[in-house]
């Protein structure tokens, strides 16, 4: 193994995948759903596929959906996108963190980041040989009502070699929505620092009323600085297709276009054909998933909580963090094994998503999907109730 993956075993989403499937356990780890998307967009990718949109496509991503993003950021933020100098599509978000990492960030820089952080930040920071600075999000508590963070925790994370603050609003795992006073105040740090910005924003249809998703990059001084970062796989129930895409400045695109036509060069044409409609179905499609998301969040923290969990509540996302402390295990892990093996209900152990001085404060919680069926979700709250 080179040194740069000799310390990663297999993701833990593989991990509890596997062992979900083994022990024939409810499966609420890995976050995808158990449900497709429309069959307009399926229909629309078999119809390209049929009509000969076989071969590579534009390395900056095809036309049209550059086209359909900038008309979709439009119509959600009001954000004006030129299709031709502001966009570079990608094989989903995991392939545009990577690229504007490469594009952006030099070996020896640093990079801040809130934790917990979805894993490949941290990965894909050591194969660039920059140094992660994790600021801790902490839980609701008497004086917060939602996740929140330590102000001057964030500012000395920030220092002469800091190139990049990655955000995720809404925020996987804790749901946490950022506000427009954090956004700003973060902004400011960043136009002091002259920092980048990625904004990580795959979720940001799935948002609980009266949370609202703030896009970074329309907010002043932040514009300028900001690369926004999303994908249709949360958006339209299809995590398999991969098709992602980065919003920015031109001079930010180009800088990550340069390492994007050399990690994959472009991105399969006929679901790129197909996103594109998918990015312009009606505002009811968009309605539709919030509620529908909306009902499922209180369906499952509902039966978490009548199991015993102590649940946190998220603002967006699909996924609720629990705080499993009571029950004794040593830590997150053994809980999670102990929860596939015993109870017969996967969950992700998020200490996995924090830097080792921090991972304590994962290691007395649990997360758990909610885009799976009703049926799925009443199951896994049946076996909770039951044998926890
Ligand atoms: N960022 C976050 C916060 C995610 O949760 C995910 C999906 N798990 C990704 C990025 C990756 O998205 P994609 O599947 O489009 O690569
Ligand atoms: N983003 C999904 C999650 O957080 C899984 C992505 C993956 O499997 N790499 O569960």
């Amino acid at each position: 193994f080179a040194q740069r993956v000799s310390r990663f075993g297999t993701t833990v989403f593989s991990e509890f995948s596997a062992l979900a499937a083994k022990h024939g356990a409810v499966n609420l780890g890995q976050g995808f759903p158990d449900f497709d998307g429309p069959d307009a967009v399926k229909e629309a990718a078999q119809r390209a596929i049929r009509d000969g949109v076989n071969q590579y496509a534009m390395g900056m991503g095809a036309k049209d959906l550059r086209l359909a993003i900038a008309e979709h950021s439009q119509r959600f933020y009001g954000q004006q996108v030129d299709p031709d100098s502001m966009v570079t599509v990608t094989s989903g978000a995991t392939e545009a963190i990577f690229d504007v990492l490469l594009g952006l960030v030099d070996p020896g820089d640093e990079v801040v980041a809130f934790e917990p952080f979805y894993d490949s930040y941290d990965a894909n920071i050591t194969f660039i040989g920059a140094t992660a600075r994790y600021v801790p999000l902490r839980p609701p508590d008497a004086t917060h009502a939602e996740w929140w963070f330590d102000r001057d925790e964030v500012r000395a994370a920030f220092g002469p070699r800091t190139r990049l603050l990655i955000l995720n609003s809404p925020h996987n795992p804790t749901g946490k929505v950022f506000t427009r006073e954090e956004l700003e105040f973060l902004g400011g740090l960043c136009a002091e620092f002259d920092v980048k910005v990625l904004s990580d924003e795959v979720y940001e249809h799935i948002v609980f009323a009266p949370a609202r998703h703030l896009r970074p990059a329309t907010l002043p001084g932040l514009a300028e600085r900001t690369v926004t970062v999303s994908s249709g796989g949360k958006t339209f129930s299809l995590t398999g297709w991969k098709v992602g895409w980065i919003i920015a400045p031109p001079p930010l695109r180009d800088a990550v276009q340069r390492a994007h036509q050399f990690v994959t060069f472009a991105t399969a044409s006929p679901l790129q054909a197909a996103m594109a409609a998918a990015l312009r179905l009606p505002d009811a499609y968009y309605a539709e998933l919030a509620a529908m998301y909306a009902a499922k969040r209180e369906r499952l923290l509902g039966g978490l909580r009548d199991a015993g969990l102590t649940a946190f509540a998220p603002q967006g996302s699909y996924f609720i963090l629990a705080d499993i402390a009571k029950y004794g295990f040593p830590d997150d892990i053994a809980f999670c094994r102990h929860l596939v093996s015993e109870v017969g209900v996967a969950a992700i152990p998020p200490s996995v998503f924090y830097g080792p001085e921090h991972r304590h404060l994962g290691q007395k919680l649990a997360r758990f999907a909610f885009c799976k069926t009703d049926a799925v979700l009443d199951e896994a709250v049946r076996r909770l109730r039951a044998k926890l």
